[in-house]
């Protein structure tokens, strides 16, 4: 009998995966469930994207290419670092992977040594924590609270560091809470960061379109910690692109090399057809994404209009993405068919049997009071999970 290692064994399925896959399994049974358990755009890759996917194969962009992607893709990220956040990266500062999980992967690999101490402000995104258990690092959670719409302060921040603190890793706007950290706030972070030029951050920004009320912000931005920060983007959101399978860093030209390092063992670059389609994407004007950050926007008031009439839940004011994150804890000790609810997850499988609607509980984004909702999906079908969790939770007693 072989043996798992322990690396492995330590390691927690991906719960927005596991969810998804569930409702899956339980719609080929024939069951009318309503999945708003992924975060996936529901709208299609703009078709100039995918015209330039087929011109690529038209012309033969079939082989490997450059491990941290052709020239010519990074350039065009470098305009974009340039036009849409004030950023300059050169072509050598940036590194393109299979997704920006595998970048987050392959900069915890190429940072982290067993015992490093990493901060992750919760609620966080699930695949942060378990990236870095693979790469046995320590997780330091800083636990931010809805009342304070689940962000750190500078303050929280410098409250968690030590000696041995390695990284920051965060994300804004957030998965899964849709905050968005204001310019002051970040500014408040790079306060703290400068101060501590030991430590390395991680600014997650995959969703910095898709935000609503305000002009994305990005922390690299303050001169005096721009050596410390990584920025992590990628297609899949904005994009609508999650299968094309391409994220991106811009980060200090030696992670970068570390990072191209530990990729040319792992994976490689991408797909060569992806990045053609990709340099498509990075060149168009973010304008044309208009219509979609509305539809969400929409969707967002919707999806708050009817939680907030939901006696019992407390939910959040989201600024960006597609998430929403209610807490709750008010509905534990209450049961059903003699099954109490005592945690989110609980509450989870409740909705998933009772309501047929799929999200994914709290505990995996290190928040057991909340439940993530995610919202891309289209009105009527938010109407009517709305509507069926809310006949279901007035089962409960
Ligand atoms: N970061 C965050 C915050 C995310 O929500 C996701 C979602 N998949 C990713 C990174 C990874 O995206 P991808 O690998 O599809 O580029
Ligand atoms: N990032 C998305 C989510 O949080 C996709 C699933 C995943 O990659 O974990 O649902």
């Amino acid at each position: 009998m072989f043996l798992l290692s322990d690396r492995l064994q330590s390691m927690q399925e991906s719960a927005t995966i596991a969810m998804a896959k569930k409702s899956r399994e339980l719609k080929a049974l024939g069951k009318d469930v309503i999945s708003l358990s992924l975060g996936e755009p529901d709208f299609h890759t703009p078709d100039f994207i995918k015209h330039a996917a087929i011109e690529a194969l038209d012309q033969n962009f079939t082989t490997y290419t450059p491990v941290p992607g052709y020239d010519d893709l990074r350039e065009s990220i470098s305009r974009k670092f340039k036009r849409d956040n004030k950023l300059n990266y050169s072509k050598e500062q940036i590194v393109v992977s299979t997704g920006a999980k595998q970048s987050i992967a392959n900069l915890v690999l190429s940072l982290i040594n067993p015992g490093d101490e990493v901060i992750i402000p919760a609620p966080y995104w699930v695949s942060y924590l378990e990236i870095v258990k693979v790469a046995e690092g320590v997780p330091v959670i800083i636990s931010a609270g809805i009342e304070k719409d689940f962000k750190i302060s500078g303050d929280d921040l410098q409250a968690a560091i030590t000696d041995k603190t390695k990284l920051l890793m965060f994300s804004t706007p957030c998965n899964p809470t849709g905050s968005v950290y204001s310019k002051e706030e970040l500014k408040d972070i790079a306060r703290v960061l400068e101060k501590n030029p030991h430590v390395v951050a991680m600014s997650d920004e995959i969703y910095e379109h898709i935000n609503f009320d305000g002009h994305h912000e990005s922390l690299a931005q303050f001169d005096q910690i721009y050596n410390q920060v990584v920025t992590v983007n990628g297609v899949s959101k904005a994009w609508a692109m999650t299968g094309w399978r391409l994220g991106y860093i811009g980060a200090p030209k030696a992670i970068a090399e570390a990072c191209d390092k530990v990729q040319g063992q792992f994976t490689s670059a991408t797909s060569s057809i992806t990045q053609r389609a990709a340099i498509a994407a990075m060149d168009a004007n973010p304008l044309v994404l208009q219509d979609m950050i509305a539809a969400f926007k929409k969707r967002r008031n919707l999806v708050l209009n009817g939680l907030n009439k939901i006696p019992g839940l407390k939910v959040n004011h989201p600024e960006g993405a597609f998430y929403v994150f209610p807490n709750c804890a008010a509905y534990f000790n209450k049961s059903y068919k003699g099954k109490t609810i005592n945690t989110a997850d609980d509450f989870c499988m409740f909705l998933l049997e009772e309501a047929l609607v799929a999200c994914v509980s709290g505990e995996a984004f290190g928040d057991p009071n909340c439940f993530r909702i995610s919202y891309a999906a289209s009105e009527p079908t938010l109407k009517t999970a709305i509507e069926r969790i809310e006949a279901a939770l007035l089962q409960l007693q």
